[in-house]
């Protein structure tokens, strides 16, 4: 599993999905979109080449590599977008 903590969000990958996947729309989506922060290597995205605070001050938080790999890839990113306060205001509202 990679993790990727940008500004507010973590971008989890589950790389074992990866190795099979013939797209790795991921990267291409991150180059596209953003700022190109996901990277190929060995089949699998990786943020290696970047240290953790470039990563924080390159990362834009645009979802498109989990937009990608839902439709492109092997759907292996999974992104945590905590909202204070929601899970309280789902139970106000009986949608918990
Ligand atoms: S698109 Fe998804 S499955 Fe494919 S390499 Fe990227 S993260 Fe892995």
């Amino acid at each position: 599993m990679l993790e990727i903590k940008e500004k507010s969000i973590t971008v989890k990958v589950d790389t074992s999905k990866c190795d099979t996947c013939a797209t790795k729309a991921c990267a291409d989506a991150c180059k596209k979109f953003a700022r190109g922060v996901l990277q190929i290597v060995d089949g699998k995205p990786s943020v290696a080449h970047m240290s953790a605070d470039e990563v924080l001050r390159l990362g834009t938080e645009c979802l498109a590599c989990e937009i990608a790999c839902k439709f492109d890839g092997n759907q292996a990113i999974q992104i945590d977008v905590p909202i204070e306060g929601l899970d309280a205001y789902l139970a106000k509202r009986g949608l918990a």
